[in-house]
């Protein structure tokens, strides 16, 4: 292992690389960097299916292969991975949080597009193909990329958590695993608001649309905090 990296360090955030203050530290993204480069230098386009998903038997074969070894060192009874409830999908439908989740993706989803039109309106406004956003435009930009990661991430992290919830295995690894999803979501449904607030006050005709976004918002919150009640003084590991 490369000795500037942080073991697991990857296991504590949210996965937005080009947000991250620890990109040269993390494996998940060097590794990821160096699947990038080795298509590029073979010509092949790092993001095509084709080459998405032989990089990911690839990484399937290695992680198979650790586990062998690891179970050989460790000498793990394959009964015990038995135990696990992780395998099987829970019922989602029984968790509130699912049902207010999908829906605050799917009214996130139509936002997202009628403001996405909103700022391509404001780029076209420019003049000539070396557009200068102003400050302006810029906050519009960022607000909504803030608003399309988390949208698509909080209903993904919802599902998470609620395995996590389903698993009977209660060990300190799991207890930590439903806390650091939840704080994710808590962080993303967080951000998100901040977002969507400022979209309000630009007064661009959707404050309908958002209101019913913040209300959502907020019902996902309580949910997950009544699901675990402490999440909002949790701390990650390296991010909090
Ligand atoms: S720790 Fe940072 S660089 Fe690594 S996967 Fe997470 S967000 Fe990306």
């Amino acid at each position: 292992m490369k000795k500037n990296l942080i073991p697991g360090i990857y296991n504590y955030c949210d996965m937005w690389c080009e947000q991250c203050k620890y990109t040269t530290q993390c494996l998940v993204f060097q590794k990821e960097k160096e699947r990038r480069i080795k298509h590029l230098e073979n010509d092949e386009d790092p993001d095509d299916i084709n080459s998405v998903l032989e990089d990911v038997k690839e990484s399937f074969q290695e992680a198979f292969m650790l586990i062998k070894e690891q179970k050989g060192e460790l000498e793990i009874e394959t009964e015990d991975v038995g135990e696990s409830k992780f395998i099987t999908a829970p019922d989602f439908t029984k968790y509130n949080i699912h049902s207010i989740g999908n829906e605050y993706f799917s009214r996130g989803i139509e936002l997202l597009e009628s403001l996405s039109k909103y700022y391509s309106l404001i780029v076209l406004c420019c003049d000539g193909e070396d557009v200068v956003y102003d400050e302006d435009s810029l906050d519009i930009k960022n607000n909504i990329q803030i608003l399309s990661y988390y949208t698509h991430q909080v209903f993904s992290k919802i599902r998470r958590l609620i395995m996590e919830l389903e698993d009977k295995v209660m060990d300190e690894y799991l207890l930590e695993a439903r806390n650091i999803t939840a704080k994710i979501i808590y962080i993303a449904l967080t951000r998100s608001s901040e977002a969507l607030g400022y979209f309000y006050q630009l007064e661009n005709g959707f404050e309908e649309e958002i209101e019913e976004m913040l209300l959502l918002t907020n019902k996902v919150k309580d949910e997950l905090l009544s699901l675990v009640p402490d999440v909002e003084n949790y701390k990650r590991k390296y991010f909090d």
